[in-house]
């Protein structure tokens, strides 16, 4: 690894979110294990993030690579039209099996945001199936979903990086955001603007769609489970599908298997992506209930129209099994959990900080809202000096640390980030 390598990086190689024009330093992983990732100069550094939710068992995980190995040996993919496999069969048996009894029928593609675009194609599909064009989407303000058209068309359309497409996406509803958060009281307002927005528009609404509990991206708010019920109950009145993008809560990042459980509802249609492999190689889920599946596929055409061409890989059909088995022993409830009460331990009283605006925390979720807005460059650059990857965006501080996490090395992100806060040159 010369210094030519990150200098080729730096010319040639667009990272997300990022411009080709000065963008700034990335730092070079040579390997990972565990909670740590090995820089080239040798350095471990402390992994807050997991990959972006991802990598919930610590990386080069034995049982996961285990999977990888066994499975390459037979096939690493092949095409999943007209063709099936075992790992594919497993991991729906496995999905089934994790989720709720209505959820029956499963669609596996590439990522995230193309299960929310295959979730709102199949809704489309679904009222075009019965005879209605139904194209509008009701969602809520501070949601994100991903990157691609649909997606972006329900994201929050002022807060995201999405505004420069606003002509060239289509136009669809948002419902204010609840202001009750997950731990305090419910107030009845919050639910005012969703109310009024289904019920003038409900005979043109094809489908709800929304983040149960926990708005990631979005601002990183944890929401009243209330709220989550009594849009449930507005759906079932209007007879409108609701979807669940558990794509970064899905299981057991917030001390249940999926966000929705805080409620106790279960939704039309569930999206499942990042931690599905264990951070390990990219897959996603749309699962839906056989009645919209079933309505969907008695349309002329007889077919859902989507199939992309690694649809069900082999080598990321095998790695999702050995996740939901180590899932599946249960320790994570145990580790999350510890992980929560830690954090409320050592970041709950940094509420009296002045830089701090608000402290949230839910399960292995732990999130510190700033006064100011964070310089990218030196709170990086400090974070990894400090021997942790964290990576904060506009007044957020956030951690999303593997399961595995030791109560020392989540110490040591905890207390990495007091020493940030207490350093006001780090902020713009
Ligand atoms: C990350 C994310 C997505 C998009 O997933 P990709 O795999 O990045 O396409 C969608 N919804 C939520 C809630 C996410 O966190």
């Amino acid at each position: 690894m010369s210094q030519f390598d990150t200098f080729f990086d730096y010319k040639h190689i667009w990272h997300p979110y990022s411009s080709m024009i000065n963008p700034l330093p990335c730092y070079t992983v040579i390997s990972a294990k565990g909670v740590y990732l090995k820089l080239k100069n040798g350095k471990n550094i402390i992994d807050g993030m997991s990959s972006w939710w991802s990598a919930i068992h610590g990386y080069n995980h034995p049982i996961l690579n285990k999977a990888l190995k066994k499975q390459i040996r037979k096939m690493s993919h092949v095409m999943f039209g007209g063709i099936t496999h075992p790992p594919a069969i497993a991991l729906c048996q496995n999905l089934i099996s994790l989720t709720p009894e209505k959820l029956d029928c499963i669609f596996l593609s590439d990522s995230g945001s193309v299960a929310i675009e295959i979730a709102i194609k199949m809704l489309i599909q679904y009222w075009h199936s019965l005879g209605q064009k139904r194209k509008l989407f009701l969602t809520i303000r501070n949601g994100y979903h991903g990157d691609t058209f649909a997606a972006m068309s329900v994201s929050d359309p002022e807060n995201s990086l999405h505004k420069i497409y606003n002509n060239l996406i289509p136009k669809n509803l948002f419902a204010d955001a609840p202001i009750s958060s997950f731990h305090k009281d419910w107030n009845a307002s919050d639910i005012v603007s969703f109310k009024k927005i289904i019920e003038k528009n409900s005979s043109k609404i094809a489908g709800v769609i929304l983040e149960p509990i926990v708005q990631g991206v979005g601002g990183m708010n944890f929401y009243h489970p209330t709220y989550l019920k009594k849009i449930k109950i507005l759906c079932n009145y209007y007879s409108i599908p609701v979807i669940f993008d558990e794509i970064a809560t899905g299981f057991g990042r917030t001390g249940k298997m999926f966000a929705f459980e805080h409620a106790n509802v279960v939704p039309d249609i569930l999206c499942l992506g990042k931690s599905i492999t264990g951070g390990t190689i990219t897959l996603a889920a749309t699962l839906t209930s056989r009645h919209i599946a079933n309505t969907i596929s008695k349309s002329k055409s007889g077919c859902f129209m989507h199939g992309p061409t690694y649809m069900g890989n082999p080598l990321a059909c095998a790695v999702a099994n050995a996740n939901i088995k180590i899932l599946k022993t249960n320790q994570w409830k145990l580790q999350v959990l510890s992980i929560e009460k830690q954090l409320f331990k050592n970041l709950q009283p940094l509420i009296n900080h002045p830089y701090v605006i608000d402290i949230r925390i839910l399960g292995a979720i732990g999130v510190i809202e700033c006064s100011h807005s964070v310089n990218m460059f030196l709170i990086q650059k400090f974070f990894v000096e400090n021997g942790v990857w964290i990576r904060p965006f506009r007044k957020l501080i956030y951690i999303v640390p593997p399961y595995t996490i030791s109560s020392h090395a989540l110490k040591k992100l905890t207390n990495v980030i007091i020493d940030a806060l207490n350093n006001i040159k780090l902020f713009l």
